[in-house]
């Protein structure tokens, strides 16, 4: 199912035979965690396609997910230049990664950063979403909501064809906001169908 991809003998563990692992979502990128591996626990990570972490806290080996169900599915690990550090690509469990309860533990709620890091395309998914659920009549989005397919199809077809004619001028500039245009609307669509983006990447993703 998954290959082991990180030779244990080749990181840098620091003085504590640590190696910081960054945690995220294999499919829209969002950066759920970060903690530390031992080598134990970095091959009890390989070898069972699980976290696992070193709890510094705790003086242990600790199996990220055991008492609270949030387990972490591995789909990629890579390490970094120096190999000093390491990048993992997860299925998380209940889609929750922090002990509090949110999805990632980059809830920055202090700020104007709302969602948690993750692509573009995610990002205004969830400005989309948070419009459904909030109507404003100020929204051209709410405003596509309220005019249900009839609205939201007709304008796919709309900039399906803009995208066309931008391609047959071979402008670049306008592609890519013609485009936009298009990713936009679709996005729109899936909300309207309550198909949530990451099952579009799944797909994508299952194609490689
Ligand atoms: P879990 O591994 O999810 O079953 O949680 C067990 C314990 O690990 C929690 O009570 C926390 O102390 C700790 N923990 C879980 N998730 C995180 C995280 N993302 N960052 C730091 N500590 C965590
Ligand atoms: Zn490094
Ligand atoms: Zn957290
Ligand atoms: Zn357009």
């Amino acid at each position: 199912k998954f290959a082991a991809a990180v030779p244990l003998d080749e990181i840098a563990y620091n003085e504590q035979g640590l190696v910081p692992a960054i945690v995220q979502d294999y499919l829209d990128g969002t950066v759920l965690m970060m903690a530390w591996m031992s080598r134990e626990s970095l091959a009890k990570t390989m070898q069972t396609g699980e976290t696992w972490f070193w709890s510094r806290s705790r003086q242990e080996l600790w199996h990220k997910g055991a008492t609270s169900g949030h387990l972490q599915h591995i789909h990629s690990m890579r390490y970094d230049c120096d190999s000093d550090a390491l990048l993992i690509g997860v299925e998380q469990v209940g889609d929750i990664a922090c002990h509090t309860g949110e999805r990632s533990c980059f809830h920055q709620v202090d700020q104007d950063i709302v969602s948690p890091p993750a692509d573009t395309l995610s990002q205004v998914f969830a400005v989309i979403r948070d419009r459904q659920q909030n109507p404003n009549p100020d929204s051209y989005t709410c405003k596509l909501f309220a005019g249900g397919d009839n609205k939201i199809l007709k304008k796919i077809g709309e900039e399906a064809a803009e995208v066309v004619m931008a391609c047959k001028d071979d402008e670049p500039g306008a592609i890519a906001s013609e485009v936009a245009d298009l990713f936009y609307h679709t996005l729109v669509a899936l909300a309207h169908h309550n198909v949530d983006i990451r099952d579009v990447y799944r797909q994508l993703q299952s194609r490689r």
